[in-house]
Parts: structure tokens; C-alpha cells; sequence
């Protein structure tokens, strides 16, 4: 059999598990070659604390590296520029990388574009990323020399909700056990049509536990809000609402990836890969997707656009289908399914010193089963899986 060259675009959640996947079916029959811009792997999650000094860098990144040595996998520090589909090209600045099957992981951008003032160097922060946590690290510690009021957005076309409820929840927590937080009125203002729809529609009684922790620390909230522009000490909303801010933090929209997009024909208007449900490509038989790199349509209409979160578990579940599904069509064994709305729905919600524990038998369609589970072991669960994700991945375990 041809020694098959599989190269994995990414080394992230999905990139990392292909890989590490891919590995553990074809062993060292076929190449796995992943390129990745960096060999550090952010755990983005723990970004929540880090603007409060609560992580240092260390604590939530990991080498590739070494992982992947042990297993035989090459890994390229590289900028992906272009995927040339045509003829199964990867390329780099002035080289290229064949491959005979390819996994597409570049993850999305932050969408800035989409509201003047926002973002790196403007007049809202982020925690996206870890060259934008920095910033939103150094703003918070300027602004809790003064104190004012405080805006938590997730702005139209967001999809990590989750994240922006968690910073919303930290910040106050910081404020309260500082005395601060009658200094401080804070105002969350989301896309969502209520809170705790989280992009899936809601699930078992959020919503009301979600409003009555709102009342009960007096936070007040904007729903179904879209963000116009941010000023220097303010937000103003597409329905003319100014909110005073004096520290701003916006979970924006996503595009995808920059590779990605300069590949016209690879991805759709938004830069997103449009899958089957096996992550393969429609038009690229060859070519699979996992991660925030698939397009995932949300089923349903709301007022504002919210976009389907792809968190760390789902993203994992597609990266290994991917991998399973490429050794399948190699050996020409049964392919695997996984519809996305189908994947369990696992997420904790962490408020500081508690939290809640969300359980859904499916992502976005008829569930079976949802529960809420909250309390202080919420916020330990979060902890928890934080150390385990951290020490088992740098092991190579996926
Ligand atoms: C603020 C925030 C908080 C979140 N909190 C949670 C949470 O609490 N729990 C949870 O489960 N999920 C959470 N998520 C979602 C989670 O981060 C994603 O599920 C996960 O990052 C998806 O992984 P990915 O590999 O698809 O994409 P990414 O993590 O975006 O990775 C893409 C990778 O590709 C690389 N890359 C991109 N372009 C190029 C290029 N041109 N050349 C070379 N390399 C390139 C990047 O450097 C990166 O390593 C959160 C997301 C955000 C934004």
C-alpha cells in the first residue's frame, strides 16, 4: 500500500486530536505531518482568569513538541498562507507541503471588523486569545485603580456565550471581595434572545437561575442587543442605548480562518468549511474539517444572530471522527457519522468560587436529557478538568 502523507493544518483542540487520533489508527504505516503556527498549545478556556492575575502563561500552555516526537509525528512552525484543493497543496510563504489527505484545523478570527472601537488596541478587550488576554490583563488592573462602570458583551454573531458569562461572573467576584463592586455598576449585554441560551436555544432551567443570580448581584442585562460601535468611556447599541463604561470586554463574532480564506473555494462567504456529517468536505473528498474551522448552522431564527458555540468537547468529537474516518476510507473500512446536533452538550459554567455543571444529551436537537447542577463543585469541576486537560494532552493523550 502507498505510505499515505497526512497533514493536519492546525494544533489546537482539533488539530492536536486528529493527530494524536490519526497516529494511534495508521501507526507509522503512513506520514502525519502537522504545521501549526506555534508549537504552544493555549488552553483558551482558562483565559476567563487570566486577566485577573489568576493563571500565569505557563499554567495553561503546553509544548506540541514533545508529544508528538515520542509518537513520530513531524510537526512544521509554519504560517499556512493558502490551501490549493486542486492540486493537494499546502503552502507556506514560498514552499509547499503534498498531501494525500488533509485536516483542516485553523480554528476562526475574531470578527473586530463588525464594530468600530472593538478589539486589540481600540477601546473593548478580549479573551480570545492570549496576545488579546494580555491586554484586557493590563486594562483591568488600570481600571481597578479607579473603578466606574463595566460593559460584558457577546455581541452579535458571537458564539461563546458561555465565556462572556464567566468573565461577567469573575469580574464581579474581584469587585465584591475587593469592596469595589458598589463602585462598580457592571451591565451584560448579549445577542441571545435571554439569558442562558448559550447558541442552543437554552437548556433545562437556566434561563431562571441565570435571571435570579443576575437580581440577586444586581447586574443588570440587554437582550437580544446588537453592539454599534465603542467609544472610549462608552458602548453604543444599534438601538441607540449608550452604555458608560469604563472597562469593556466583548466576546465578538467569528470569521474563519485567514488560510482558509484566501482559499476561496475551500470555505463559504463567512470562511467556514461546510462538512457532511462524516467532517468530510463536500467538494474535496480528501479533505476533512474539525473544530471552529466547520461551519455549523444555526437552526434557529433569532432576532439577533447568535452563532452555534463549537467548544473544546464537540470539537474533539469531530477531530476524531475526522481521524477515524480518513484510516476508514484508507482501509476501506465503515465510515463514522456524528451529526452535530447530535453530540452531547458538556460545559461548565464557572462564577468564581461556584458555577454550574451542564449536561445535555444533545447539542442542539430534542434532548433527552439537560440538567443544571450548580453550586461550588461546579467551579472545582472547572478547576479540575483545567488540570487534567493540561497534564494528559502534554502526555499525548487525547
Ligand atoms: C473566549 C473563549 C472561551 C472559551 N471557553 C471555553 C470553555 O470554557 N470550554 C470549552 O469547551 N470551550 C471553550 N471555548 C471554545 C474553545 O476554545 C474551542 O472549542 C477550541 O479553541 C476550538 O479549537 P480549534 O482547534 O478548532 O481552533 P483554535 O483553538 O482556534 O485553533 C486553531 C489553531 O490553528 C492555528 N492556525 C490558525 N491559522 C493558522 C495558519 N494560517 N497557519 C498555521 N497555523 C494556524 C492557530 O495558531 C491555532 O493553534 C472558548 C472559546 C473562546 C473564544
Amino acid at each position: 500500500m502507498k505510505r499515505m502523507n497526512i497533514v493536519v493544518a492546525g494544533n489546537s483542540f482539533a488539530g492536536f486530536t486528529a493527530a494524536i487520533e490519526l497516529k494511534q489508527l495508521v501507526g507509522y504505516d503512513h506520514e502525519i505531518i502537522v504545521i501549526g503556527r506555534t508549537p504552544d498549545f493555549v488552553f483558551v478556556p482558562s483565559l476567563i482568569w487570566y486577566p485577573f492575575g489568576l493563571r500565569k502563561e505557563e499554567d495553561i500552555m503546553f509544548d506540541v513538541r514533545p508529544p508528538f516526537y515520542q509518537r513520530d509525528i513531524k510537526f512544521f512552525e509554519a504560517e499556512i498562507v493558502r490551501f490549493d484543493p486542486g492540486n493537494k497543496q499546502v503552502w507556506l510563504h514560498d514552499e509547499y507541503l503534498p498531501y494525500d489527505y488533509l485536516v483542516i484545523a485553523t480554528g476562526s478570527n475574531p470578527d473586530y471588523e463588525n464594530i468600530p472601537g472593538s478589539g486589540p488596541g481600540k477601546f473593548s478587550h478580549c479573551i480570545c486569545d492570549l496576545t488579546c488576554a494580555r491586554e484586557a490583563k493590563k486594562a483591568w488592573k488600570e481600571y481597578m485603580g479607579h473603578g466606574g462602570p463595566i460593559v460584558v458583551a457577546a455581541a452579535q454573531g458571537s458564539a461563546y456565550f458561555g465565556s462572556a458569562y464567566e468573565f461577567l461572573f469573575n469580574a464581579y467576584y474581584q469587585l465584591s471581595t475587593a469592596g469595589l463592586s458598589s463602585d462598580a455598576p457592571i451591565t451584560f449585554v448579549t445577542s441571545e434572545p435571554f439569558l442562558g441560551h448559550l447558541g442552543i436555544g437554552g437548556i433545562a432551567n437556566l434561563r431562571e437561575m441565570g435571571e435570579r443570580l443576575f437580581k440577586q448581584y444586581k447586574i443588570d442585562w440587554i437582550t437580544n442587543a446588537s453592539i454599534k460601535e465603542v467609544l472610549p468611556a462608552k458602548v453604543v447599541l444599534n438601538d441607540g442605548t449608550e452604555l458608560p463604561s469604563r472597562y469593556t470586554l466583548i466576546i465578538p463574532g467569528f470569521c474563519g480562518s485567514d488560510a482558509v480564506m484566501n482559499s476561496a473555494e475551500l470555505g463559504n462567504e463567512t470562511g467556514f468549511i461546510e462538512t457532511n456529517d462524516e467532517y468530510r468536505h463536500h467538494d474535496f473528498p480528501e479533505i476533512y474539517a474539525a473544530g471552529l474551522s466547520v461551519d455549523v448552522e444555526q437552526p434557529e431564527e433569532t432576532e439577533v444572530l447568535c452563532n452555534v458555540p463549537r467548544t473544546s468537547y464537540p470539537t474533539e468529537m469531530m477531530a476524531k471522527t475526522a481521524a477515524w474516518n480518513i484510516y476508514a476510507d484508507i482501509y476501506g473500512l465503515e465510515k463514522k457519522s456524528l451529526p452535530f446536533s447530535d453530540i452531547n452538550a458538556y460545559s461548565v459554567l464557572d462564577a468564581a468560587n461556584e458555577g454550574m455543571m451542564i449536561i445535555g444529551d444533545h447539542m442542539l436537537s430534542t434532548r433527552g436529557l439537560e440538567m443544571i447542577i450548580p453550586g461550588p463543585q461546579a467551579h472545582w469541576a472547572k478547576v479540575a478538568h483545567e488540570k487534567y486537560f493540561m497534564l494528559s494532552r502534554s502526555m499525548g493523550i487525547v
